[in-house]
C-alpha cells in the first residue's frame, strides 16, 4: 500500500494539497487542515487498511476539485493493483457528487465504465459509455471503450457501427480493423453458405483498406472453392505480392490453382521463396522436388537453402530426409537419427507464429493478436540469415 500513496503523491501535489501555505492562499486552495477526513484516509492506506479509508472517503459528502482527482487516482490505481470493487466502490460514490464539474464527472463516468470491463461486466461499461456519448463527455475514449467490448463479444457490426461514428464524430479513423470486420461477417457469412453477403463483405473490406491481404486470401479461396482457377491463381498471387508472409496459409490451395491453370509448381514455387524465405514454402517445394526428382535432389536443395538459413524446421526434413536415404546398417543414419531428435526436441519449444507489436508466440495464426489485441500483427516467424 506504500507504494500506493507514492503513486498518489503526484495527484495530491497537482491538486495543491501539498502545496505551502503561501502558493495555496495564492491560488484560493484550502489548507491540508481543510482536508482532515482525507488526511485519516490516506493514514488508513498507509497502515494497509484501504476498505476503512474507502468507507471513510465514500461518507465525505463534499467533493471538490482536489479531492475529487485523488479519489480519481485512487480508484485508477486501485483496478491497475486488481482490486475492482474498491476501485467501483471510489468511482460509484464520485459520481453521485452533484457539486461535480461535467469534465471530472465524464473523467469519473469513464473510469467506472474501465471498472466494469476489468470485472467483466461488459453489460454495465457498455450503459456506461453510451451515455458518455450521449452527454458528449470523454466521447473518444468512450467511443475506442465500446469497440474494445464489441470486439470482446464478436459483434462486427456494432464494431463497424462505433468506427463510422469515431470517423464522424472525432476524425479518427481505422481502416485496417475495418477491413477485418468485413472479413470476419465474410468468413461468417462463409460458414453458412451465403456466398454473396460473404463476397460484398469482402468487397467493402478491400474498399477500407485496399492492401487488405485477408480479403485477398478469403476471396482466392472462394474462388477456388466456386471452380475458378485462374481468378483464384490471380488473387493467391496478389497476396505474395502484397504479403508474402501469409503465402503458406493457402498453400495447398496455392498449389491447386497452379496445376488447375498447368503451371509449373515447382518453377512458380521457386520464384515466390525468392521473394521471401518461409519455411513452410521451403518445405512444400522440398516435398514436389523429392517426389518428381528423387532425394537426393531434395537434400540438395534443402541443404543449399540452410547453408544460408539458420532454419530448423528444415534442418529437421533435411535429417529425416537424410536419415531415410541411408541403409539400414549405415552408421550415417544413425547419427541422422540422433540429430534428428535433438532438432524436433528443440522444435517443440519453438512457435512458428509471433506477434510484431507485442511479441506474443501462437501456435497457430491469429488475425487479431490474443494478448495486445492488434490486428495483422501476427505472422510466421522468418528464419535469421547465416552470414
Ligand atoms: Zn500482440
Amino acid at each position: 500500500m506504500i507504494e500506493l500513496l507514492f503513486l498518489l503523491l503526484p495527484a495530491a501535489a497537482a491538486s495543491g494539497w501539498w502545496l505551502g501555505r503561501r502558493d495555496r492562499h495564492r491560488r484560493g486552495l484550502r489548507p491540508a487542515s481543510a482536508y482532515p477526513d482525507l488526511v485519516r484516509g490516506l493514514n488508513y492506506l498507509l497502515a494497509e487498511q484501504p476498505d476503512k479509508a474507502i468507507d471513510l472517503f465514500v461518507r465525505l459528502t463534499e467533493v471538490d476539485r482536489e479531492t475529487a482527482e485523488i479519489y480519481l487516482a485512487l480508484g485508477s490505481l486501485f483496478r491497475r493493483r486488481g482490486e475492482v470493487d474498491r476501485a467501483i466502490r471510489i468511482h460509484s460514490h464520485l459520481i453521485e457528487r452533484p457539486q461535480l464539474t461535467p469534465e471530472l464527472r465524464g473523467l469519473a463516468l469513464f473510469e467506472l465504465g474501465q471498472d466494469y470491463l476489468g470485472a467483466g461486466l461488459l453489460d454495465r461499461a457498455e450503459a456506461l459509455f453510451h451515455k458518455l456519448v450521449r452527454l458528449n463527455l470523454q466521447t473518444e475514449r468512450a467511443l475506442e471503450s465500446l469497440r474494445e467490448i464489441y470486439q470482446r463479444e464478436r459483434d462486427w457490426q456494432r464494431c463497424l457501427e462505433v468506427t463510422d461514428q469515431l470517423a464522424e464524430l472525432i476524425g479518427v479513423r481505422h481502416p485496417a480493423e475495418v477491413a477485418h470486420y468485413h472479413c470476419e461477417l465474410a468468413e461468417e457469412a462463409r460458414c453458412r453458405q451465403d456466398l454473396a453477403t460473404a463476397r460484398a463483405q469482402i468487397d467493402l473490406a478491400l474498399a477500407a483498406d485496399p492492401n487488405c491481404v485477408r480479403a485477398l486470401l478469403l476471396e482466392g479461396q472462394m474462388a477456388l472453392a466456386a471452380g475458378e482457377s485462374e481468378r483464384a491463381l490471380e488473387l493467391f498471387k496478389r497476396v505474395a505480392t502484397q504479403g508474402p508472409t501469409y503465402v503458406p496459409e493457402v498453400l495447398p490451395d496455392l498449389i491447386r490453382a497452379m496445376e488447375s491453370c498447368g503451371e509449373d509448381v515447382i518453377a512458380e514455387l521457386a520464384r515466390l521463396v525468392g521473394k521471401q524465405a518461409n519455411p513452410l514454402l521451403i518445405l512444400a517445394l522440398s516435398e514436389r522436388i523429392e517426389h518428381s526428382q528423387g532425394v537426393p535432389a531434395a537434400l540438395d536443395f534443402l541443404a543449399d537453402y540452410l547453408a544460408r538459413w539458420a532454419d530448423l524446421a528444415v534442418l529437421e526434413r533435411l535429417l529425416a530426409l537424410r536419415a531415410r536415404a541411408a541403409g539400414p546398417d549405415d552408421r550415417a543414419r544413425h547419427y541422422a537419427q540422433v540429430a534428428l531428435g535433438v532438432a524436433r526436441h528443440l522444435l517443440q519449444g519453438q512457435a512458428p507464429y509471433h506477434c510484431e507489436r507485442c511479441g506474443f508466440q501462437a501456435q497457430a495464426l491469429h488475425w487479431q493478436c490474443p494478448s495486445c489485441r492488434s490486428w495483422g500483427t501476427i505472422v510466421a516467424v522468418l528464419p535469421q540469415p547465416i552470414l
